[in-house]
């Protein structure tokens, strides 16, 4: 086994704070990664929170890791000690099912579903009689942590062109803004809206302007429209309804990122007939759609759930070759609890990640 530490919370309620444990040595497939940085991703407020209902305790997240492989299994083909490489939010799925076979890891239909880097399989919590969420399957421990051992089928080679810390980010919020933007297919010309300016948001809409799109951001923070200005796309208040209405029927494609149950109708009437937009923000019921808006331009209300493997890699070497990434602020781990009170009040721009050097300053 070998002795691991790093941040994690035992209760809803309570605050992250050291947590020493111990992880499986790598088997044969498997890499041994030494964390080096973790992004700060909503999702891990959510999953610390219990915000979906489905937490396994202790909760230690993190699934937007970059690190230097420290240690190869003898079956191990794709990765080298030395290597810099990255982990998002899967560290396994069943490799037999429809989705599996196709490549869409992320959209795994087994019954374990796919194996998230923390909080382990993806699928409703069981109730132990004490009243706590239980799973058939081991609890994951995520990348607020030291070291990670991870099968290398699913470790992403982070490309020389990109700081390891500007990397970390686009492993979830990347690869979630990127996924949908491909699969519903955005081109050179496209008009793109992005609802929700934060980590995701951000780092969608520089995405999708290195695609060729016209970028328009919305957002529901005034100072955050000279953001806009500086990354060069448009910025417009959601409450504005004047410049919405002005914007009627004229978007290719819109993504909302906002993190909770909001309503969509004001977004879906600025596309134009047969398009989407695809909803990654808030994974929970939404206020009802307007299907009158919908069925006469023959729109399509969607989701899209991070992105495969293949994905990942690819927006990762994108970001490299178009010199672009998410615009960070480095913390040391110590500071995750305020971090999390930040991001939960708008105050980040527009992701923190975490220096994990911090954590071997920290006496046990
Ligand atoms: P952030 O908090 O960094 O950004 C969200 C942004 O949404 C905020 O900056 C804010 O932007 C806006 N916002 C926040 N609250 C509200 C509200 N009540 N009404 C309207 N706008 C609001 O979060 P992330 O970008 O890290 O994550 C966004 C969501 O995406 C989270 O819920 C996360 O769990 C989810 N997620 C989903 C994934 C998937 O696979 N589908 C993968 C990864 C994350 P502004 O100031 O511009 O209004
Ligand atoms: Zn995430």
């Amino acid at each position: 086994m070998i002795k691991a530490r790093g941040y994690a919370t035992r209760h809803s309620f309570s605050r992250l704070k050291l947590f020493e444990f111990e992880r499986e040595e790598a088997g044969t497939y498997d890499v041994e990664i030494k964390v080096l940085f973790c992004g700060v991703c909503h999702s891990d407020i959510h999953q610390a929170k219990n915000e979906w209902s489905n937490t396994v305790y202790p909760c230690m997240p993190g699934h937007e890791v970059v690190g230097t492989v420290t240690k190869v299994g003898p079956g191990v083909t794709r990765h080298a000690v030395g290597d810099m490489v990255g982990v998002g939010c899967m560290i396994d799925s069943c490799r037999e099912c429809a989705p599996c076979k196709a490549g869409d890891q992320n959209y795994c239909e087994s019954n374990n579903s796919w194996l998230a880097t923390y909080n382990g399989p993806m699928v409703p919590a069981k109730k132990a009689p004490d009243g706590n969420n239980i799973y058939g399957r081991d609890n994951t421990l995520g990348g607020y942590s030291d070291v990670l051992v991870v099968n290398e089928d699913f470790v992403l080679k982070i490309p020389a062109g990109l700081a390891p810390e500007v990397a970390a980010p686009i492993l979830c919020a990347g690869v979630t803004t990127y996924s949908p933007m491909k699969h519903w297919k955005v081109k050179d010309g496209d008009k793109v809206g992005i609802v929700g300016f934060g980590g995701l948001g951000h780092l969608g809409a520089k995405i999708a302007k290195a695609m060729g799109a016209e970028v328009t951001v919305f957002t529901t923070t005034k100072e955050k429209l000279d953001e806009a200005k500086r990354l060069g796309v448009a910025g417009v208040l959601e409450k504005d309804k004047e410049a919405l209405k002005a914007l009627k029927s004229s978007f290719d494609f819109i993504l909302s990122t906002i993190p909770e149950k909001h309503d969509i109708n004001p977004f879906v009437a600025l596309l134009k007939r047969d398009c989407t937009l695809a909803v990654v923000g808030a994974l929970e019921p939404l206020a009802p759609v307007n299907n009158q808006e919908v069925a006469f331009h023959r729109k399509s209300v969607a989701g899209s759930l991070i992105g495969n493997l293949a994905d990942t890699q690819e927006i990762l070497d994108f970001c490299a070759q178009h010199g672009i990434g998410p615009d960070i602020q480095l913390i040391p781990i110590q500071d995750i609890n305020d971090a999390y009170d930040k991001v939960e009040a708008g105050d980040v721009r527009f992701r923190y990640v975490i220096d994990m050097a911090s954590l071997a300053t920290e006496a046990a």
